[in-house]
């Protein structure tokens, strides 16, 4: 089968043949038919953060496709279904975080495209028990950003604790951050979204921003303190810079929600204004198997709006470096053939789409379990 590989951090990924994978028990093989590229495949191809991931890799973790093959003792999932091969690829089901909610902390964990091969291929082998179901209706182009891009901001935006009356800034609004201002706003906050470029912003408006910086050239501190400051910021930025500046940003007891992960790995916050202005500083690691499905139960309302850019594996690595120039409108997602019928997506900015809900509609949903940190 054909699959993008990464072999050297230091080289570009090669799209070659390799053998197509065979399940094992409680293994389910999945026909890929769109698989989202994240920005944390780029991190993966690069070897950008402490722990590396196995070499040689097929990375993408928002892999979408129609369950080919089932192992032994397979009950979630039937042959012909179609399903979402998230980031959490495994995890024990036993210790005290899968236990009490926290899956998406299980040390036993193991992570698709990093540390067990992933989606950017003709076929995938995942564990039955952790592929989502994706819902009648929602097209795997949309499907794909959902897996990943989808889940995470929509747990960050819970574990900031979002409530009508709140501003929620997002820093970043690419993949996660395009998605990050949907929920902020399906939960009734107000939004300012920040990025670097005019476009990204020009997009963040249409999804419901109801402001915007652009941080080259205006100091996002200073414009949102002048809003009265921000409840909430989910920091989806690949920069460690717009996290210290989400973090001036707040208002006293606000929260700054840390999701992107920057190669470099360290941000400078004062202790002194932390502690007088009761600043809470959380981590967000993608979600559980409930919140994607919540992710995908959203979107098949119609309340959610995917915006994606099909490419082919071959491009695979002109696409990682559109990302990295942030020329590209929120999400990439390889085409790998869809089988038919699917619903052609809707979230395509070149077609009039639904808008999200302009009416607060109350919180996108209560903790299921204690805080991270
Ligand atoms: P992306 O490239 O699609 O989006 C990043 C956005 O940040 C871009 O629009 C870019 O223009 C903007 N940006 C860069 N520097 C900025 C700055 N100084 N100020 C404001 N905006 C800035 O990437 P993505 O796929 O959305 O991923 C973002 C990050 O989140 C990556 O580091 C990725 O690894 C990480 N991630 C974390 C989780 C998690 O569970 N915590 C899950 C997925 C991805
Ligand atoms: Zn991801
Ligand atoms: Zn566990």
């Amino acid at each position: 089968m054909k699959a993008a590989v990464v072999h050297d951090f230091t080289q570009p990924l090669r799209v070659e043949d390799v053998p197509k994978p065979e399940p094992g028990a409680g293994e389910v093989v999945v026909k890929i038919e769109a698989s989202g590229l994240c920005h944390t495949d780029i991190h993966a191809a690069h070897g950008d953060w402490p722990v590396k991931p196995k070499l040689p890799l097929i990375p993408g973790h928002e892999g979408v496709g129609i369950v080919e093959s089932v192992g032994q003792g397979v009950t979630e999932v039937k042959e012909g279904e179609r399903v979402a091969v998230p980031w959490l690829g495994y995890a024990c089901g036993a210790c005290e975080y899968c236990a009490s909610g926290w899956e998406t902390l299980c040390e036993k964990q193991l992570n698709t495209g990093y540390l067990i091969d992933g989606g950017h291929a003709e076929y995938s082998k995942a564990f039955a028990k952790y592929v989502g179901r994706v819902p009648e209706g929602i097209h795997p182009f949309e499907a794909a950003p959902l897996t990943c891009a989808g889940v995470t901001t929509y747990k960050a935006v819970k574990v900031a604790g979002t409530r009508p009356s709140d501003l929620v800034a997002v820093f970043g609004a690419g993949g996660l951050g395009h998605l990050a201002i949907q929920y902020a706003r399906i939960a009734g906050a107000a939004v300012v979204a920040v990025d670097l470029f005019d476009e990204k912003l020009r997009l963040a408006k249409d999804l419901g921003a109801e402001y915007t910086v652009n941080a080259r050239e205006q100091d996002p501190v200073e414009e949102i303190k002048k809003l009265g400051g921000a409840d909430a910021v989910i920091a989806t930025a690949v920069s460690p810079k717009a996290f210290e500046q989400g973090f001036g940003s707040l208002k006293r007891g606000g929260t700054l929600v840390f999701v992107g992960l920057p190669k470099d790995n360290e941000v400078r916050l004062p202790i002194f204004e932390t502690v007088l202005s009761g600043i809470h500083v959380v981590g967000s690691i993608v979600g559980t198997r409930v919140d994607l499905q919540e992710v995908f139960e959203l979107h098949a309302m119609g309340r959610t709006r995917v915006v994606h850019e099909e490419r082919s594996l071959e491009e695979v690595n002109e696409a990682i470096e559109e990302v990295e120039e942030g020329k590209v409108d929120a999400r990439v997602v390889f085409d790998m053939g869809v089988e038919e019928p699917s619903r052609r997506p809707e979230g395509l900015l070149t077609q009039e789409a639904e808008q999200p809900s302009e009416q607060p509609t109350g919180e996108v949903g209560e903790h299921r379990g204690p805080i991270p940190g």
